[in-house]
This record gives structure tokens, sequence and C-alpha cells, in this order.
């Protein structure tokens, strides 16, 4: 059935006529690590303009604590850092992807070194961490417990000191532009100049995750899944939208924000305990604290509904203090700014949406679906986490695939030898004459029912009485044209709700962190498979597809 999430096109009026236009070789959408990176790498032989909704540095890798996986400790290796990703990612991970990144990393924290970024240091050289489910200590970070921000810097600086790169910031990407040939460009939204057409020979989707439409996240303000949502009204291909990462610990105090308390916190032995101080995460899982995040975050739950009490809470009392608050400065602070302090007290935690492990579907070059847009970072579904992803893999993908969107994205550049010309684009949607609906309202009621139904544990009919519940909200809001991000955020998540709830629908089994109370994990298990979403005339396609074979895979019928 098509529903107006189908037929929007585009949430903006625009006519090539009127509208002013910005000509680039390569157009940059996000300026997180992904985005950073590859205008960094395109503008060794691009023009580009980078734009971001904030400000530069406003972005879920600014706020990265635990580390970037990378395998550069003695007696570690690119061949164990792939087997551990492929070990937790449910047979879903793409192998060659996998196999990429673990060897690509190494040389991209070599390159951010060379930059000027600043790591920790131990015995003259780098100091390595272990976290959930790396096998060896193998995860790098900088400022104790601010790696984000000490990599967000370096990139940035390099960003501001390039003469090829033109920044906009407060300028809100509302749509890609596409015409026959594919993506030309970005409808944009800045308060001072308007609306504007950004045409670009290339261009490169770097906007970050969706942890915004879950109640309890860790993630910041921008995180409200636009990349996602404009690539869908585009036709773009996305893939596993259900798999969404739950952190298992973030900070639950009534009414501040869910500051995550990184894993590496138990990967130096904090324990889990529940309010009689019993220690529970033996009771789940041979790695007790260090098992997979959906292990764990399931375990607080259900010791949550078994014990009836509101919290558990992390236990550092057995760390001695100084040494915790040098290693963890950042969580240290956050604690005592509420009166906890990490030495003698209990630090209360829940879970909370961390990560969007699916996301546009791209091949081993950042390429899209859609001819001229790549896609790099969190928004972007390589097939490296598979269903599952492991700890600190995610900034190390950020710049691997960020660097490979920018030198691919250039490139393509290159060979266009025309400029990008207006094209005879243009979208007119008439006034609605429905009630508005208060946005606020509904987008607390959206974060509360996506926690409630699309959380950690599924279920069939709830999943299917939320898509429901959007549709409806979805014929108040998807019919109006606003003119402030706040509506056409507010379109997106409504537009990624819908999709991640009928993925999740879709998937009929328990799998990574996708979690079916109807379809509990057993011995029977389909063969694992990727659901790609897509937008077709027909309304939305969710389609299985078979996952990459690892290269020593018998063929099929071979003995
Ligand atoms: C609290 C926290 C801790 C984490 N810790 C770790 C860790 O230790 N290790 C690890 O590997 N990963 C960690 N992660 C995950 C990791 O930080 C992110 O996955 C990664 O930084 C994503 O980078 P990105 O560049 O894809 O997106 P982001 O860094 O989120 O950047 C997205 C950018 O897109 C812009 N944008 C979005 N929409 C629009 C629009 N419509 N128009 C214009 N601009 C737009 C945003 O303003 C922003 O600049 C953590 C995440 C959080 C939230």
């Amino acid at each position: 059935m098509t529903t107006l999430f189908d037929s929007r096109r585009y949430l903006s009026n625009f006519d090539t006529g009127r509208t002013g236009h910005v000509f680039t070789d390569v157009l940059v959408i996000g300026s997180g690590a992904a985005g950073s990176r590859a205008a960094l790498e395109a503008a060794r032989t691009a023009d580009v303009i980078l734009i971001t909704k904030r400000e530069p540095d406003d972005a879920a890798t600014s706020w990265a604590q635990g580390g970037i996986a990378a395998a550069m400790g003695d007696g570690d290796s690119p061949e164990q850092h792939r087997d551990d990703t492929m070990a937790v990612g449910g047979g879903l991970n793409e192998w060659d992807v996998v196999e990429l990144t673990a060897r690509s990393g190494p040389a991209e924290v070599a390159q951010l070194l060379d930059w000027g970024a600043q790591f920790d240091q131990a015995g003259g050289g780098l100091a390595l961490t272990r976290e959930g489910g790396h096998r060896t200590d193998r995860v790098l970070h900088g400022h104790g417990d601010s790696t984000g921000r000490a990599l967000i810097q370096v990139l940035l600086q390099r960003v501001s000191a390039e003469p090829r790169i033109r920044v906009f910031t407060h300028c809100h990407v509302i749509d890609l532009l596409t015409d026959e040939s594919g993506c030309v460009g970005a409808v944009t939204y800045h308060k001072k100049f308007g609306h504007q057409l950004v045409w670009a020979r290339s261009t490169v989707l770097a906007g970050g995750g969706c942890g915004r439409l879950y109640r309890e996240t860790t993630n910041p303000e921008v995180a409200t899944g636009d990349s996602v949502a404009m690539a869908y009204r585009a036709g773009v291909t996305l893939r596993d939208m259900e798999m969404i990462q739950f952190h298992p610990t973030a900070l639950y105090i009534a009414g501040s924000s869910r500051a995550l308390i990184s894993e590496a916190v138990r990967g130096e032995g904090a324990h889990l305990v529940d309010r009689e101080g019993r220690r529970f995460m033996p009771d789940y899982h041979p790695d007790a604290e260090l098992a997979p995040r959906d292990v764990v975050s399931r375990a607080i739950v259900t010791t949550l509904t078994t014990t009836l009490v509101t919290g558990v809470y992390l236990d550092v009392r057995h760390i001695p203090k100084e040494k915790f608050a040098q290693r963890f400065p950042y969580i240290t602070n956050c604690c005592a700014e509420f009166g906890i302090d990490v030495g003698s007290d209990l630090i209360p935690v829940r879970p909370a949406a961390h990560y969007m492990i699916g996301g546009i579907r791209t091949d081993l070059d950042a390429r899209t679906s859609l001819a001229r847009l790549y896609a790099c970072g969190e928004c972007a579904s390589t097939g490296l986490h598979g269903a599952n992803r492991l700890g600190s893999n995610s900034l190390i993908e950020a710049l691997v695939f960020g660097q490979l969107a920018g030198a691919n994205a250039a490139r393509e550049a290159s060979t266009q030898h025309a400029p990008p010309r207006p094209a005879d684009l243009g979208n007119t949607t008439p006034p609605s004459p429905k009630t508005p609906l208060d946005l606020a309202d509904i987008a607390q009621s959206l974060r509360s029912l996506m926690w409630r139904n699309v959380g950690i544990e599924r279920h069939g009919d709830r999943l299917q009485e939320t898509l429901e519940i959007i549709e409806f909200w979805g014929r108040f809001v998807l019919d109006k044209v606003f003119n402030t991000p706040d509506g056409w955020e507010m379109q997106n998540m409504l537009t990624v709700g819908r999709i991640v709830a009928a993925s999740a629908g879709r998937r009929a089994e328990s799998c990574g962190a996708h979690y079916r109370l109807d379809q509990p994990p057993g011995p029977e298990r389909p063969a694992p498979y990727h659901l790609d979403v897509c937008l077709s005339d027909s309304g939305m396609i969710l389609k299985p597809e078979t996952v990459g074979a690892h290269p020593d895979a018998k063929p099929e019928g071979a003995s």
C-alpha cells in the first residue's frame, strides 16, 4: 500500500528558476568522522562543499568515549581483528568488508597520528585496552575517555586549513536532488540564505545515525536519521534497518541526559550488580560483563523485570579511585555532577539506543544503489558489523570508508567534463487542509513508542501496532510543507521509525541486536540474510538478500 511516506519525493517546495544555486565537484553531507575524513580525501583532487546542520563538532563522533579499534598491538593482527568482528555478527557480516576494514585500520590510525592526533600512551607506545568481544588489547583512546573529541579536533583542524573545502555550518540538508543520471546534489536550507540548491558532480552522505528515535538514547540531538530518510525518498536501497544496537550502560538519572558509561569501564574490571549488590552477569554469559552488548542489555532488562526494581548499577569501588579518575576523567566528572562518588557509590545504569547498525547499503567502494551517491559512517550499511557491532569498530569504519568515499567521489567527479547544470527539477506540494499536530508532542510519543515496542525486546503484534500508529501520525505530519528544521526532522524520524518497525516485523527471527520474544533463538535458524528496504511504485519493499560469501565457502552443490 502506498502512503504519504512513500509518495512525498521532496519535503520542501523549490523551483530551479527561483531558488539560489551553488556548484561544487563533491558535496559531503555531515561533519563527523566519516564526513570530515571523506572531505579531506576528496579535497586532494576536487573542490568540496562540506555541509553540517549545526556546529561542525556537533556530531556523535565528538561524544565517542571508549576508542578506536585497530590491530596495532604486539601479537595482534588484522586477521584476529577480522575474526573477532565476524564472531559477534550473527552471520550477517560481509566478509570482504570486515577483511578490508581490519587491514586498512592501522593505516588510518597512522594517518591520524601523522596529522597530530594525540592518543594515550603507555610504556613508550600506544596505550591499548580491551572491550567486549575483542580477544586482545586493541582499542586506542585519547584523553582517557574523550577519544571522539581528540579525533574530531584533528580532523576539523585539517578541514579548516584545506583551501579546497568550503564548510557550510547551520545549513540543513532537506533532500537529495536526483535526475535520470543519479544524484546531482541536494536541497538545503540556511536561516540567512533560505533554500539553496547545491549542485555536485558527486555526493557523499555522512549524516550519522537515528538514536533520537528512542526515549532512552546516548545519541546527540543531531541523530535524527535524516540521511537514511532522504535516501529512502530518493529511491536508494537501505539494509538491515531493524538492527539497532542498545548500549547496556547509560547513566540513569531521571531528567538528565543519558550519558554513556563506556564499555571500557567494564573492560577495566567494573561489575554489574543488582540492588542487593549481587553480580548477575556470570549467570548469563561466560564472559560476564564483557559479553556482547545485546546479551548484557537483555540481561539487564531481565534483571529489572525479575527483581521488579528500577535500576541496576555499575560497581567500580574495587578499582583504585585515582586510577579510575585518570583513565575515565569524563565519566568521573559526570558522576560527580550528580553527587556520585565513584570511589564509594554505585553508578545507576540502564540500556539506551546507541548505534544504527543498518543504513544505506554500500559496496566495497562506498557506492550506494544510486549513481553518483556514496555513503559512509553510521548512516551506511557496509556489512562490517553484521547483526551486532563490536565496540570501537564504528570510528574505524567511519575513517576507512570515509577515505574510500572521498577518494571515489572525487574520482567520479573528475570523469564528468560538463559542470552540473540546474536541471529542470522542482517540487510543489500544496498546503494541507488537515489539522496541524504539536511536533514536540509527537516526538515524545514516537520516542516512547519506539522504546516500548521496537526496543531491546520486540514482538510481532506490537511491531504491527507500531506501524499502524506511525502511519496515523504520518497522515498529519507527512502532508505538511514545513519551513524549519524541526519539521523536517520530525518527518524524517517518522519515516525512519516506520522503516525500522517494518523491518523488525519482517525479520521473523532473533538475530544479534534484533530480539523477538515471539521468535526466540533456537536450534532451527534460517540461513543468514540481509533485509534490503527500498521504495517502489507500489510502496515500501522489504527483500531478503544473501550475505556475501566467505572466500573459502564451497559453491552450492559441492561436497
Ligand atoms: C556517546 C557515544 C559514545 C560512542 N563511543 C564510541 C567509541 O568509543 N568507539 C566507536 O567506535 N564508536 C563510538 N560511538 C559511535 C560513533 O561515535 C559513531 O558511530 C560515529 O562517530 C559516527 O560518525 P559519523 O561521522 O557517521 O556521524 P556523526 O559523527 O554523528 O556526524 C553526523 C553529521 O551529520 C550532520 N547532519 C545530520 N543530518 C544532517 C542534515 N540533514 N543536514 C546537514 N547535516 C546533517 C550532523 O550535524 C553531523 O555533523 C559512540 C557514540 C555515542 C553516541
